[in-house]
């Protein structure tokens, strides 16, 4: 007689959702207001010393262990089970089930550490707002976004052939005393940030946001990586524009549709202000038509009405 070697997932099981584990328990924390739930791995395991499966239970411990939210707030509580080895040959008497789902010493679900991983990483959620969405420490969420960091290839080893520089200001202006001149001076703290653009990793940070940074980041890289750079991406900055020149002469160099339709914008702008000055001797008013739809010559011809693209006035 043929019989299935796991068991048919209860209604419980399958809206709890974690593979592979059963749900032996659930029930309702009144006091702290939240749902308990008891889940337990549910396929045959081999012993890791001789290979045979084994199913006679030495013994249960129960762990309490981080997941995510199902439907809400849940404690989970895992039962962990060691089980017998009754293969005579075998040295392993006893042994615990192997779960990739939550490895042993873990204290979180490895679900919920991807789900943590996801949120900050792929859609670019602060840190602290994951965390209470989660309802676990920032801490927690910090360490599970610097194990995928230092699970990044090595930037010695990659070879990106599209690059993407742009600068950043990592804190507010601050103004420095010089101690001898008394004299204040403004200091802004910029960083330019380097990426492959193909993966997002980040390859280099540097000081500033001027050639010198970029270029000396640049003149340090191996030449045969250099070479095979193919395009960079840029903010329509002067300074990054040099820095390439420089060190990517054959490099293509593109610019961002933001910047460029900005740039187009307000050079629009500024025709429109001349020629209104030239023609009637002023500014422009609410009784001219190049003012009242100054709005609309700034807009996208695809978010223009049909009736607008069809006759531009
Ligand atoms: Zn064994």
């Amino acid at each position: 007689m043929i019989q299935p070697t796991q068991s048919c997932p209860d209604a419980v099981t399958t809206l709890f959702n974690l593979p592979d584990h059963q749900v032996i328990s659930a029930s309702n924390d009144d006091a702290a207001g939240i749902r308990v739930v008891t889940v337990a791995l549910d396929s045959p395991t081999a012993c890791p010393g001789c290979v045979v499966l084994a199913s006679r239970v030495h013994s249960l411990r129960t762990q309490r262990v981080r997941d995510i939210l199902v439907a809400g707030h849940v404690r989970l509580m895992w039962a962990k089970r060691w089980l017998f080895c009754d293969e005579v040959l075998c040295a392993r008497k006893t042994f615990l089930r192997i779960d990739p789902a939550g490895p042993r010493f873990a204290r979180s679900t490895t679900r919920l550490k991807e789900t943590l991983k996801d949120a900050v990483i792929d859609s670019g959620r602060a840190a602290s707002e994951v965390a209470a969405a989660f309802k676990v420490s920032w801490w927690l969420v910090n360490t599970v976004v610097l194990a995928a960091a230092a699970a990044l290839p090595s930037v010695d080893l990659l070879e990106p052939t599209r690059l993407g520089i742009d600068e950043h200001r990592y804190r507010s202006v601050r103004w420095l005393q010089d101690q001898l001149s008394k004299k204040w001076t403004r200091y802004e703290p910029w960083m330019s940030t380097i990426v492959d653009v193909d993966t997002g990793q980040v390859l280099g940070i540097v000081d500033g946001r001027d050639s010198r940074g970029v270029g000396a980041w640049l003149k340090a890289g191996p030449t045969t990586w250099l070479c095979c750079i193919e395009t960079v991406g840029i903010d329509p900055s002067a300074a990054f524009r040099e820095a390439l020149r420089e060190n990517l002469p054959d490099a293509a160099v593109s610019v961002d549709h933001f910047h460029m339709v900005l740039l187009a914008n307000d050079m629009l702008t500024q025709v429109r202000q001349r020629v209104s000055r030239e023609q009637n001797g002023r500014r422009g008013l609410k009784t001219d038509k190049a003012w009242a739809h100054r709005q609309l010559l700034l807009r996208g011809y695809d978010t223009l009405l049909r009736r607008r693209q069809e006759t531009p006035r």
